[in-house]
């Protein structure tokens, strides 16, 4: 998607921290962090929400990116979000997954 910022992101059009990609997924730094641990993990391939979903795959490989991506951060406790729908405060519209960690993290998160 020409216009989608993290089809940009994934492509290098617009910079980002990256912490982490393989041919599938990118994993980087949150521009506006919730926790002193907020990163983003997003297919390289664009799909708009979990609504959207069609391939199994892409799932796959986003929590497997997460395994990678915490385990090379040292990683054991930490919160994933997805979130899907305006009304659920997605933002953007490329499927993407919150690493979230550092802090206590209580749940339910309200
Ligand atoms: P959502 O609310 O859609 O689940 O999450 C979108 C996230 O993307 C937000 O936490 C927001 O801070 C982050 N974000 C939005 N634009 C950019 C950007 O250009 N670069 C980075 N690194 N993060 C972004
Ligand atoms: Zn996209």
């Amino acid at each position: 998607m020409s216009d989608c910022i993290f089809c940009k992101i994934a492509n290098g059009e617009i910079p980002s921290e990256l912490v982490y990609e393989n041919e599938y997924i990118a994993a980087f730094n949150d521009i506006n962090p919730s926790a002193p641990v907020h990163i983003l993990v997003i297919p390289k391939r664009h799909c708009e929400s979990l609504n959207e979903l069609e391939d199994k795959n892409l799932m796959a490989e986003l929590l497997f990116g997460v395994k990678e991506v915490t385990k090379k951060l040292g990683i054991k406790d930490y919160r994933t979000v997805i979130n899907t729908g305006k009304g659920a405060g997605q933002e953007v519209f490329h499927i993407h997954l919150h690493i979230i960690s550092g802090r206590p993290l209580k749940w339910p998160p309200g």
